[in-house]
């Protein structure tokens, strides 16, 4: 799956001395960075097998900032592409050659919490983890909690809709999310939803939370921050095989049950967790569950005993709950350094995101064993169980010849698999660059013309972050039209570092 972005506009490359100098002339002297060395660290996201030093970075300060270089770079015709902290594993934040890349990272204030209104605003940059170190001190947190809170962005996360371990429970970045204050292309500062629940008119908000940065640049965000629960008790769970343990998942939520967090590690995953932590994970066991309730104390107890009995009758051969915070603490501090612990199996990893109805777990696990054979790469699984989002860890080593393009392929494989069972080409990460090109696997012509139209609706000269999310761009005034092939952009190849 080579990497196809938008042709670099000739034009735009000749004026790169004038467009530098304009937006010098918006922002503070150190707001504008253009020189090769000092846009070598922008020249890549999460997805870092792809690189592409932008054309010149910006780093505002204000929304008044960013709406007056929106403007100009509007009137001429000129790309953005914004970007948070550069986490993203799809390359949604990848740079264009011909764009100016949006670093938000100086907007990074709290700008009010209300516990009365359980809420907080913050500017975009705020980590997600700073929400909750904010409201902490008064028994409150921010709900969404991915495993790169400590540097991720708000406005990353709105972006991409992102997601965590305790999502289950809680909902998405979209469920948590009230309001926010969007600049659109041209300038026009919109906001969209509010401090209330149910804000009336269309809800562009929900369009808006997961849109990739296609359709404005969020310069605010309204979160709902909660009371943190009262307790919290968790359940370490392995089992023989990974159907019995995704049989097990099945049940919990069958029964009525709907845990804080419900992971699941192969045994991989645990040895090479446990090798890394060392917080006691059982290492003979095919699948490892932890298994989280909070809630007032003695309806955990209650809940915990329940999930040890459907444990039980589904063969469960190791049964440890938690009899402390340290201890539930240490059963999670293994999960949370699965990514680098798998990391240590193989010089590189890449870490596939898909998502199937939980049914399908068993099936889907095995068929990613099978895979895993004929493509000879190892594989890893740690994944959100309780959501059926699937994240297997692809081990390959990117300096021998071709093992890049088979990890690639391989990973092509396993989201064709999510889809095919019912399930979708991401969960949590975006489409980005990354699975742009597997757009159609999951929709239709008709299905993506319709959705281009909402970004032409936003953005119709298409000048912000193009080149991600769709496979095929088509001018906006071709897409009304019958034949809308005709007004195609194409996306020639690039090559890979
Ligand atoms: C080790 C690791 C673990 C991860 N774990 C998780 C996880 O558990 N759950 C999960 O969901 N994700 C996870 N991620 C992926 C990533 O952290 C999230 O997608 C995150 O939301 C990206 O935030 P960011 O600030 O880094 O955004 P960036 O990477 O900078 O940008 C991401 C996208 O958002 C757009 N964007 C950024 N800011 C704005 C803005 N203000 N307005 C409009 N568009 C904007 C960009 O154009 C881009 O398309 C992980 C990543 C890593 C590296």
């Amino acid at each position: 799956m080579a990497l196809r972005l938008p042709p670099p506009d000739e034009s735009v490359l000749a004026r790169r001395e004038e467009i530098v100098a304009a937006l010098r002339g918006m922002l503070p002297a150190d707001a504008v960075i253009s020189e090769a060395e000092a846009l070598r660290p922008y020249e890549c996201d999460g997805l870092s097998a792809y690189r592409q030093p932008p054309m010149v970075v910006v780093l505002p300060e204000t929304t008044q900032q960013i709406s007056a270089l929106l403007r100009w770079c509007h009137s001429q015709g000129v790309k953005v592409v914004p970007r948070g902290s550069g986490t993203s594993l799809s390359g949604g934040a990848l740079p264009l050659a011909d764009a100016v890349l949006l670093g938000l990272a100086r907007l990074n204030r709290i700008l009010d919490i209300s516990y009365v209104d359980r809420l907080a605003v913050v500017q975009p940059g705020v980590t997600n983890l700073a929400i909750t170190q904010a409201v902490e001190p008064e028994g409150f947190y921010y709900a969404p909690d991915p495993s790169s809170q400590i540097v991720c962005s708000i406005g990353g996360n709105v972006a991409e809709n992102s997601g965590g371990v305790h999502c289950l429970k809680y909902g998405l970045t979209t469920n948590n999310v009230l309001a926010i204050e969007l600049v659109m292309m041209d300038g026009e500062i919109l906001r969209l939803g509010g401090r209330q629940l149910d804000p009336a008119g269309l809800d562009l908000l929900g369009i808006v939370v997961g849109s990739e940065g296609l359709l404005g640049v969020v310069t605010e965000v309204t979160v709902r921050i909660l009371a943190k629960p009262e307790s919290a008790r968790v359940a370490l769970v392995g089992f023989p095989s990974i159907e019995s343990a995704g049989q097990c998942v099945a049940d919990v939520i069958a029964s009525g049950i709907i845990p804080a967090g419900m992971e699941m590690m192969d045994k991989k995953a645990v040895q090479a967790a446990e090798a890394f932590v060392h917080v006691g994970y059982p290492l003979h066991v095919e699948a490892l569950l932890i298994i989280e309730v909070d809630g007032p104390d003695a309806e955990c107890g209650e809940l915990i005993e329940k999930i040890a009995g459907i444990a039980s009758t589904n063969g469960a051969v190791t049964l440890r709950i938690a009899a402390n915070e340290t201890e539930r603490r240490a059963f999670w501090a293994g999960r949370k350094a699965a990514f680098p612990a798998v990391g240590r199996l193989a010089p590189d990893y890449y870490c596939m995101d898909g998502t199937i109805p939980r049914r399908r777990l068993p099936d889907v696990l095995r068929r990613i064993a099978e895979l895993s054979a004929r493509y000879g790469l190892g594989v890893a699984n740690v994944f959100h169980a309780g959501d059926g989002n699937l994240h297997p860890l692809i081990l390959y080593d990117a300096n021998q010849p071709g093992q890049l393009e088979l990890a690639e392929a391989f990973g092509s494989d396993i989201l064709r698999l999510c889809v095919e069972a019912g399930g979708v080409l991401t969960g949590e990460h975006g489409v980005g660059v990354e699975k742009r090109d597997l757009m159609p696997v999951m929709f239709s012509e008709t299905d993506l013309a319709h959705q281009q139209r909402l970004k032409c609706a936003f953005d119709p000269e298409l000048l912000l972050n193009p080149g991600k999310v769709f496979p095929v761009l088509h001018r906006c005034a071709e897409l009304g039209r019958m034949h809308i092939h005709r007004g195609e952009v194409s996306f020639p190849e690039l090559p890979r570092f």
